[in-house]
């Protein structure tokens, strides 16, 4: 673990700048890499066959038509929810570091990984108008520090060019998810987010970015706001799938 970056100030201002170190082994690395390639390897790609719609896997072969488990008995309002990743080993500890232990940088290793979910083919040649990012309960916010999502949005729009939009806005604070199932986690989503004062997202084509897709319950409801607002259509990528 690279945490003597964090305990040298200037260590950590120079690997800001140039990250020398591997960001999960902290073997020595050439820039512009963030990881060594015997952890890079580790990343688990997302591979098919998954759901159409929420990217969710499938062990072996599918043939014929098929039912995601994940996306049985509701709807999901987004178009399509893509991650390259899978949230496991090393693509895992990177996105708990980076939010639980504020290890910011890992935001350019992270951005990237995001970035891969473009070349989907379910993304890859549309046009979106705006990158949204999932917002935080501003109670959340502060005491987390930043909002992983939105930090995960800007490396998106540095790396795509497409316009940046905070046009969401998280109304209610809600309990972490984590040890709810799929139907609770809805429930407790139910009407928190809204669209912020004077946004207008009128016939635009958008793309919700969050860390992690762990059932789309949280995507969903964002994807519902934009909708009712009048957007064409909302997509969804995020760095990785749980
Ligand atoms: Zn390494
Ligand atoms: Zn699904």
């Amino acid at each position: 673990m690279p945490t003597f970056a964090l305990r040298n100030p200037f260590l950590g201002l120079v690997s800001l700048i140039y990250p020398p170190f591997c960001a999960v082994c902290a073997r020595s690395i050439e820039a512009p890499e963030h990881l060594c390639a015997s952890c890079a390897e580790k990343a688990s790609r997302l591979r098919p066959p998954f759901c159409a719609k929420c990217s969710q896997p499938f062990a072996g072969a599918i043939t014929g038509s098929f039912v995601c488990a994940n996306c049985a008995d509701r709807v999901l309002h987004f178009d399509a929810a893509i991650s390259a990743y899978r949230s496991r080993s090393v693509v895992r500890e990177l996105i708990h570091n980076f939010k639980y232990n504020r290890q910011i940088r890992l935001r350019h290793q992270l951005g990237r990984w995001l970035a891969e979910a473009l070349e989907d083919p379910r993304l890859a040649g549309r046009r979106f108008d705006l990158i949204v990012p999932v917002p935080l309960h501003p109670a959340r916010q502060r005491e987390r520090g930043f909002n992983q999502a939105e930090l995960l949005a800007r490396a998106l729009h540095r790396h795509s060019g497409l316009p940046l939009g905070d046009v969401l806005q998280r109304t209610r604070y809600t309990t972490t998810q984590t040890q709810f199932d799929r139907s609770e986690r809805m429930e407790n989503l139910r009407g928190a987010f809204r669209l912020r004062r004077g946004r207008n997202v009128q016939d635009l084509r958008m793309l919700l970015v969050d860390d992690v897709l762990t059932t789309g319950s949280t995507l969903s409801e964002c994807a519902s706001v934009l909708s009712k607002a009048g957007a064409l259509s909302v997509h969804a990528a995020t760095v990785a799938r749980g």
